[in-house]
């Protein structure tokens, strides 16, 4: 190979700026790269970027809470550093609180003997079966870190591993996560708590693989943690980490094309300049990229194949800030205080605004005063929804006004008449900002059908020096899967462009 191609080996671009892109950008770089990072937003994060007020708060946009530690301690250690260089982690306690009716709450505690007492004062016998629940979740953990979510899942000669086929009933792939926690618990508290974490992510605990229990071993056993200043910080420190290693961010650069250019290359074009890379990954929305971006017949999937993908859910979410302390509020909040079963009816089966929404309420400025000023609170409510719902003012205020009520009824404080700031955010703002398909807030629900293999592929199957990242791919949903997918798409992009 002469010098000159070998230089035109080295050259990359990474679409989008959230946790996928800005992983497989640090990744890229170490792998002695150029790459050049193109985000549409004037500020790198995606879902995860903050928004600061002229008042004085600072509000996480998407995530709020800091699970599976680990995955982010492998990010910066892979790059000879720690998480706490650029953030301090707080582990909270309560890690998180239910709130089942107006006199009837359940505080979460960080502590393991702690929690297993609470589980006995609820269901007798409960605390044991609790520990075999977590143990054989903590089975699942580890196997999925070790063993599953690090795959491309190009092939399923990937799964032919000693250790995972020993494994394979164990993992619970086949078994409804719904199904496998009735077995264990019967307290319909028990019960709710137990599927919270898949209900909100991703889909019906019925349809979800028991597989998914691993989440409980994520929230119950390895702690909830706040990262002081936000999510932001995280975002923070992983763009240093990626320029450290060499990498270029070009914040309010929407790619508008994603073409084949001659002698194998890639040019991505942005709105009349065109540029081409040796290999690109392609973190923005998923059938963004398949449908806007790419020419028909380069895209991996059809219109069809999308419409049948179930999708996780959408949501409201209102950013407020309070002028006064509100009673109550824990750092994690979850009004569970409506029918549970009708909500997830309303998210999933039959689609449509909830009559009695269940939400989350995140008040970070509990734990740390850094994101609202003095004596102030940082509020951040969220209501699941199906995706792709009609989203109007009058529907968003309508859906205000029912969570505020119970809110206000919880705390016995007046809170709307404290606002000094209010943002709402939907459907149609998922759509505009992040291109997001049916204004998906998580990307595509946990389902068996859409699980590994089955998720839409890492790679472009026409243009093989062009990968996938982020969350509608593989792994699936949520922070850390998405910067294990920005490492897993690097790694294919690299071994392409070495090879
Ligand atoms: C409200 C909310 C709460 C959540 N809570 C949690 C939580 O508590 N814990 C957790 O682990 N996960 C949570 N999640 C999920 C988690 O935030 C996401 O899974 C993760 O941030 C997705 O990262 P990503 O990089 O795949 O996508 P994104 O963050 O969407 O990044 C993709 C980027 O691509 C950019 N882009 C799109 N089109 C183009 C284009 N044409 N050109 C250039 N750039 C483009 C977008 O602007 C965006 O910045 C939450 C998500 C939301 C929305």
């Amino acid at each position: 190979m002469s010098t000159s191609e070998k230089a035109r080996k080295n050259n990359t671009a990474v679409i989008g700026a959230g946790f996928a892109g800005i992983s497989a950008a640090a990744y890229l770089a170490q792998g002695g790269f150029k790459v050049d990072v193109f985000e549409k937003n004037m500020q790198v994060g995606g879902r995860a970027r903050q928004l600061e007020t002229d008042n004085g708060y600072t509000f996480d946009m998407g995530p709020s809470w800091y699970w599976m530690p680990d995955v982010f301690d492998k990010f910066f250690s892979d790059f000879g550093c720690k998480a706490s260089d650029f953030y301090e982690l707080e582990l909270l306690d309560p890690g998180f609180s239910i709130v089942y009716g107006m006199d009837d709450v359940l505080d979460v505690p960080a502590d393991f003997d702690a929690l297993c007492k609470l589980f006995e004062s609820i269901e007798t016998g409960s605390s044991e079966r609790l520990k075999v629940f977590l143990d054989e979740a903590a089975f699942k953990y580890k196997v999925g870190i070790e063993k599953l979510v690090y795959k491309p899942g190009l092939s399923v000669m990937e799964f032919l591993d000693a250790d995972l086929i020993k494994g394979v009933f164990k993992l619970q792939v086949f078994t409804s996560f719904s199904k496998h926690v009735r077995k264990f618990f019967t307290h319909p508290k028990l019960i709710a708590l137990m599927e919270f974490p898949v209900l909100f992510l991703g889909a019906m605990p019925e349809d979800t693989p028991a597989l998914y229990s691993l989440m409980n071993y994520a929230g119950l056993k390895l702690g909830t943690w706040y990262p002081k200043g936000g999510f932001g910080k995280v975002i923070e420190g992983m763009k240093r980490v990626a320029e450290l290693q060499g990498a270029t961010f070009h914040i309010g650069q929407s790619v508008t094309s994603i073409r084949k250019s001659d002698s194998s290359g890639i040019e991505l074009g942005m709105n009349g300049i065109n540029k081409i890379f040796d290999g690109v990954i392609a973190s923005a929305d998923y059938h963004h990229v398949e449908k806007q971006l790419l020419a028909e017949g380069d895209n991996n999937y059809s219109e069809n194949y999308w419409d049948k993908r179930v999708l996780a859910p959408s949501c409201l979410i209102f950013y407020i800030g309070v002028n006064r302390k509100v009673n109550r509020l824990r750092h994690h909040t979850l009004f569970f205080d409506e029918d549970l079963n009708q909500h997830a009816i309303e998210i999933y089966k039959d689609p449509k605004w909830p009559a009695k929404p269940l939400f989350y309420v995140c008040c970070p400025s509990k734990t740390d005063d850094t994101v609202a000023p003095e004596g102030h609170e940082n509020i951040f409510l969220l209501v699941p929804l199906a995706p792709d719902l009609e989203d109007t003012e009058a529907l968003r205020e309508k859906h205000f006004k029912l969570i505020m009520d119970r809110l206000e009824k919880y705390t016995g404080d007046d809170i709307v008449k404290h606002i000094d700031y209010k943002k709402s955010y939907c459907v149609a703002d998922f759509k505009q900002d992040y291109n997001s398909y049916k204004g998906n807030a998580y990307g595509l629900a946990n389902t068996l059908m859409q699980t590994a293999n089955l998720k839409p592929s890492i790679q472009n199957k026409k243009i093989p020096n062009l990968y996938y990242a982020g969350q509608l791919t593989v792994p699936g949903p949520g922070v850390p899967p998405s910067i294990i997918s920005g490492n897993v798409a690097a790694k294919q992009l690299i071994n392409h462009l070495k090879a």
